[in-house]
């Protein structure tokens, strides 16, 4: 089938993307299509996703079941977007550094920050802290597929959906752009202008000399 090709093509391709932008390392994060109703393309568990080969990736039914490897232990988190979300054609999980400092601290992030945002992703929700693989991870993100294509992790990440795998990972790219900005925008925030007696020396010396 020259779709599948072209589908374990571009996931290795964002696999390396996500690795040499830094989203993940070591065996980090995980990818995953939707090939029909009931069969999926998800990376394999255990793999550095900068050095997946097409031949690596493994697919799966609805239950995880497949004949060709060990699928990635995150595949209970991809199910339930599947089933909750039909719509959804590919998923992206990272642990963009970023983004998962929110999740570590506790935080969503405000999408309404920025104009790139404020109409694409006004808010992105953060799920309880669970332990990664489990069942009540993939619980976790529950309350908030109906209404939101990314979610953060707690203290874990953030996973990402879309149209198809290449929409999921521009949504990642987005959203750890968007808490870069948010974390500089709040040190920028605290910067000091030279107080009014520093003006006056300054202007005293009566402009650049040796600066
Ligand atoms: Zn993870």
């Amino acid at each position: 089938m020259a779709n599948l090709v072209l589908m374990r093509r571009e996931m290795v391709a964002i696999g390396q993307e996500m690795q040499s932008r830094g989203f993940v390392v070591a065996a980090e994060g995980n990818l995953s299509v939707r090939i029909s109703g009931h069969c999926f393309l998800v990376s394999p568990s255990g793999v550095s996703k900068g050095g997946l080969r097409v031949q690596d990736l493994v697919e799966v039914d609805t239950a995880g079941r497949s004949a060709q490897g060990k699928p990635t232990s995150e595949w209970p988190m991809h199910r339930e977007i599947y089933v909750n979300r039909p719509d959804v054609q590919g998923i992206c999980h990272a642990h963009a550094p970023w983004a998962t400092a929110f999740a570590a601290a506790g935080r969503d992030l405000d999408g309404s920050l920025l104009t790139e945002t404020a109409a694409l992703l006004p808010r992105v929700p953060l799920a309880a802290r669970t332990i990664p693989g489990t069942a009540e991870l993939a619980l976790s993100i529950k309350p908030f597929l109906a209404d939101h294509d990314a979610i953060l992790l707690g203290n874990h990440g953030v996973v990402t959906m879309g149209t198809d795998l290449r929409a999921a990972f521009a949504l990642l790219e987005t959203v750890e752009r968007l808490a870069q900005v948010t974390l500089l925008a709040e040190v920028a925030a605290g910067q000091n202008s030279v107080d009014a007696e520093t003006l006056r020396l300054l202007q005293e010396r009566g402009g650049p000399k040796s600066y």
